[in-house]
């Protein structure tokens, strides 16, 4: 079988209200595992993955908030060059919902390149409670130019597609990745 060349390095973001489950997320795509206990200030700086994404293969150095988005002290250089960033609430939350529009204009602010990919993922879908309907997950991404997926941590649903269709994406879109 011949071997994919590794095209480059996607810097990704995951960003959102604390306790959405940004942590959980990223190490359900990067490790598969779920820690129902995760400390909600714990967190990576980042983890790095190689995806095959339509025949090419990216590295994707992904980084988490490590607990700062709790008192919004995120820099402008963990926003510097990244082409794709994850925006996730938390489906059974309408506070996390409604505190999308802040993260949005942070993003404006603090990212150097404007055209940068963006996804929105409405977490915990395994939840029973629901207070943020698909639908209304849908019209704000639509809204704001985003991809949209619901996932769960907890049960994997949609965590993989989540990176895969950001990622690809990303890679369509001329501009934005090459040197
Ligand atoms: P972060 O602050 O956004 O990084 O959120 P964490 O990843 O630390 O998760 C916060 C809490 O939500 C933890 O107790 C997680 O176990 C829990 N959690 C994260 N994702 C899910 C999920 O998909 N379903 C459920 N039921 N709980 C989740
Ligand atoms: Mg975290």
């Amino acid at each position: 079988m011949e071997e994919q060349e590794i095209l480059t390095t996607l810097k990704i973001l995951i960003i959102g209200e604390s306790g959405v489950g940004k942590s959980s997320l990223l190490l359900r795509f990067t490790d598969d595992t779920f820690d129902p206990e995760q400390a909600a200030t714990i967190g990576v700086d980042f983890k790095v993955k190689t995806l095959s994404v339509d025949g090419n293969k990216a590295k994707l150095a992904i980084w988490d908030t490590a607990g700062q988005e709790r008192f919004r002290t995120l820099t402008p250089s963990y926003y510097r060059g990244a082409q794709g960033v994850i925006l996730v609430y938390d489906v059974s939350s309408k506070q996390s919902f409604t505190k999308l529009d802040a993260w949005l204009s942070e993003l404006e602010t603090f990212a150097t390149k404007h055209d940068m990919i963006k996804m929105l993922v409405g977490n915990k879908i395994d939840k029973e409670k629901r207070e943020v309907s698909k639908e209304e997950g849908l019209k704000f991404a639509r809204k704001h130019h985003m991809l949209f997926i619901e996932a769960s941590a907890k049960t994997k649903e949609g965590v993989q597609c989540a990176f895969e269709e950001l990622v690809e994406k990303i890679i369509q879109t001329p501009g934005l990745w090459e040197t």
